[in-house]
């Protein structure tokens, strides 16, 4: 195609985007302030630089076509300044200005009645007994901005917890909301790609088990009936309709045991509880945000074979010098997809890879997920 893209951010995301691009022959220019970041190592071009630095930024959207991004926490001011003046930026900063902030993007979601937990902005500590009053016990205490897996996040379980949440989350001086605690039967998600002529294609739902608020599997497609199948899609569907950004979205949902669907956030960019999508469906989430960003036809989200995606993190208390184990065992098995990322130094928790197991049977593939997850480790050297 010829075309170059920028992608602010190199980390795993980034990488399995330009991967999937290279079989279009498209050129890829990222930022990223780490030198041997995940996509470093494929890319066209690497700008060594921070996220937020201006200069930087407007170097790399004149170097290509068009600009993207992997995660939401950038300059999305200066985006919007970018884009004012003429650049192609996908999706929209405007719409990640408003996604970047809880606060504001429950409150959009709230003004177009898409359903999601209750919720108010915090200006104090009144606020949270008001919320606490209103919404009865447990209530999550949340940072609007920046936050990722679980992290800005408190929970209050008892009226003596209200004060410490606070103040561990930075107080008056901190940007926060708070919201209803929803006792969940499941969580889902979606990923949603939105064309530039406006089409909107959803792939199947995904079914995902978090540990300490961080991914570890996800079932695709998610256990849940056909009625609740249905509200979950029509939700997701009419969500990203009402933001009206081009590219791939992600929109994560709570599951009641009364089948209620409620939105808990959205993610403008690939996802991922989308990473099954590269093997298990017909068009990968990475290809379909180059489709969408390239003003292409969008692809066909057809689910081949169900699926299992087991995220590979770094083990508890290995941190140093990355090293895998478990890996020859792993690619005597079939019907398994391993990925890793590349990254050259494991901390706990931290994302280094995954495996994707797809079986007609989604049972057999959850039981060769268990397996993989006691055999495949990353530990330190
Ligand atoms: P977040 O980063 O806000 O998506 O929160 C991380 C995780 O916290 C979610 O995946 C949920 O497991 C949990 N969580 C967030 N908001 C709520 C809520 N209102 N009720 C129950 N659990 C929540």
């Amino acid at each position: 195609m010829e075309k170059k893209v920028g992608i602010i951010g190199g980390g795993q995301l980034g990488k399995m985007m330009i991967l999937e691009g290279k079989k279009m022959g498209i050129q890829f220019v990222i930022l990223d302030p780490s030198k041997d970041c995940p996509a470093s190592s494929i890319a066209d071009e690497h700008i060594v630089e921070d996220f937020y630095n201006e200069e930087k930024i407007k170097q790399l959207a004149e170097k290509v076509d068009v600009l993207t991004y992997e995660f939401e926490h950038i300059n999305a001011d200066y985006l919007i300044r970018l884009e004012q003046a003429g650049k192609k930026i996908y999706p929209s900063p405007s719409v990640l200005k408003v996604i970047q902030d809880k606060y504001e993007q429950k409150s959009f979601l709230k003004r177009r009645n898409i359903q999601s937990a209750p919720f108010r902005k915090v200006d104090s500590l009144g606020d949270i007994n008001l919320a606490v009053e209103e919404y009865g016990l447990p209530v999550l205490l949340k940072s609007r901005k920046g936050g990722y897996d679980g992290k800005g996040n408190a929970c209050i379980k008892t009226l003596q917890d209200i004060e410490q949440a606070y103040d561990i989350l930075g107080g008056s001086s901190a940007e926060l909301m708070v919201e209803a605690f929803v006792p969940f039967d499941k969580e889902i998600s979606a990923i949603v790609a939105r064309g530039s002529n406006g089409q909107v294609a959803i792939y199947p739902l995904s079914e995902n088990i978090h540990n300490d608020n961080i991914l570890i599997t996800t079932i695709v497609p998610a256990r849940v009936d056909k009625e609740t199948e249905k509200k979950a899609e029509l939700l997701a569907k009419k969500t990203i309709e009402n933001f009206e950004g081009i590219g791939i979205f992600c929109v994560e949902m709570f599951v009641t045991k009364a089948g209620e669907v409620l939105v808990n956030e959205i993610a403008p960019r690939t996802h991922n509880s989308g990473h099954y999508t590269i093997e298990a469906c017909r068009t990968s989430q990475f290809m379909q945000h180059l489709r969408a960003i390239l003003e292409q036809p969008l692809g066909n989200t057809d689910l081949i074979n169900p699926a299992v995606m087991l995220n590979i993190l770094g083990e508890d208390g290995c941190t140093g010098k990355a090293k895998v184990k478990g890996l020859h065992t792993v690619l005597e098995m079939d019907n398994t997809y391993v990925h890793l990322y590349g990254k050259q130094e494991v901390q706990p928790k931290r994302k280094m890879g995954h495996v994707t197991v797809v079986d007609i049977d989604i049972n057999k593939a959850i039981k060769q997920s268990e397996v993989i997850s006691k055999v495949l480790k990353v530990i330190n050297e």
